[in-house]
């Protein structure tokens, strides 16, 4: 299976005008190689096909030698994308039914209209934190995850003055045997996650080392006077942290939501209902809220996607009392101990259970999830007796 892994390139403007420069000899070159086919086609009713193309280049860099500027293989992939630009023109003519107007002629591209380029096999080389280019040298980069599989190709493109590193990677996939363990999983301020088995899942340090360089740039920007070039400084520091934590925070809730799908084979999650919007921005404790609660949805939408794609069952409870209620997995004894958000433990006075506040959370929350699916079933076979 073919999958796109796209990350965000910070290059330095003298490296950011050496791509514009690939990008518009690129440009220079589709053209010129449409042109061709166009003219060859005028005169003689025959088209230069993609070998003949290839061919040419390295008779070009002779009189061009801007063009050895572009690695070779860069070089032949513009070419082969004026033959897809072509085979698909040809497929719409065939397509196209009598009497129409004939579909258009691939066109010349204009001045930001071609905006990647592509290495197939050589011109680069990917290290931890960068990624070395064809003549452009080692360009920043944060690969917020790993990228998977044998790396195919590697696209650079502009998108909106931002530069984009996309590979596209052959990925085995796997499947997964099937799995009767279930897990119940309750989120939370103190911990990130607290399971049923006990065990638990920390906040990662960087949520709390950002928290609070976040909060000082805010406190910076709402400083700055409106319309200030230090106050768009200002601005451009906040969103860069804020670009940070989602690629780290995506990257955590990846490797989280991964590790559960691949043992469990049901997964109780509480319905989430993260609170509205941030009143006050900058100050500290409403910060570690609100970076949470975007780690908890980002949580529940990857571990989604993973589970539906792995066939794993994901079942979603409703939260009401599920830190409340006591409850153990071998016979449950129900009692509502009521408790502030701020009592970390739970300690029955009916039965005389003492357990982790999120524990006992968690120990709800699959008793719940179970609950459902068995009570699914037996709807469904039900119906079938019906
Ligand atoms: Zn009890």
């Amino acid at each position: 299976m073919r999958k796109a892994f796209v990350y965000r390139l910070y290059p330095t403007p003298a490296q950011e005008t050496a791509l514009d420069g690939v990008l518009a000899l690129c440009r220079e070159v589709y053209n010129s190689m449409v042109n061709w086919r166009k003219h060859d086609f005028e005169v003689s009713g025959q088209s230069p096909n993609y070998y003949e193309q290839k061919k040419a280049l390295p008779i070009w860099k002779q009189s061009h030698p801007e063009l050895r500027e572009i690695h070779s293989q860069t070089l032949q992939d513009v070419v082969k994308r004026v033959d897809l630009a072509f085979q698909a023109f040809f497929r719409r003519v065939k397509a196209a039914p009598k009497g129409y107007p004939s579909p258009g002629y691939p066109r010349m591209k204009g001045i930001g209209q071609y905006d990647s380029f592509t290495f197939t096999q050589g011109g680069y080389s990917v290290t931890e934190n960068a990624l070395t280019l064809f003549k452009i040298g080692v360009v920043k980069v944060v690969f917020y995850r790993a990228i998977e599989g044998e790396i195919k190709t590697l696209t650079i493109r502009k998108r909106s003055e931002k530069w984009f590193a996309c590979f596209l990677c052959e990925v085995v996939v796997e499947s997964l045997s099937e799995s009767q363990e279930s897990i119940g999983i309750d989120v939370g301020l103190s911990q990130f996650a607290t399971l049923s088995d006990g065990s638990t899942l920390e906040n990662p340090r960087f949520f709390r080392k950002e928290e609070k360089a976040l909060a000082k740039a805010q406190r910076k920007l709402s400083r700055q006077k409106r319309g200030s070039s230090s106050r768009r400084e200002a601005r451009k520091v906040v969103s860069r942290i804020h670009e940070r934590i989602r690629n780290r925070r995506h990257n955590f809730v990846h490797q989280f939501a991964r590790r559960l799908v691949n043992r469990y084979g049901t997964i109780v999650v509480e319905n989430l209902n993260v609170k509205g919007m941030v009143k006050n921005p900058g100050t500290l404790r409403v910060l570690a809220k609100s970076i949470s609660d975007a780690s908890w949805s980002m949580f529940r939408s990857v571990l989604t996607q993973k589970a539906e794609s792995a066939v794993r069952r994901l079942v979603s409870v409703e939260p009401a009392y599920t830190s409340q209620d006591c409850r153990v997995p071998s016979g449950c004894c129900g009692y509502r101990v009521r408790k502030k958000l701020s009592e970390r433990v739970h300690s029955c006075p009916n039965c005389g259970l003492v357990l982790d506040r999120d524990h006992n959370a968690a120990l709800n929350i699959i008793s719940l999830g179970l609950q459902r699916v068995s009570q699914s079933v037996e709807a469904a076979a039900f119906m079938r007796a019906e």
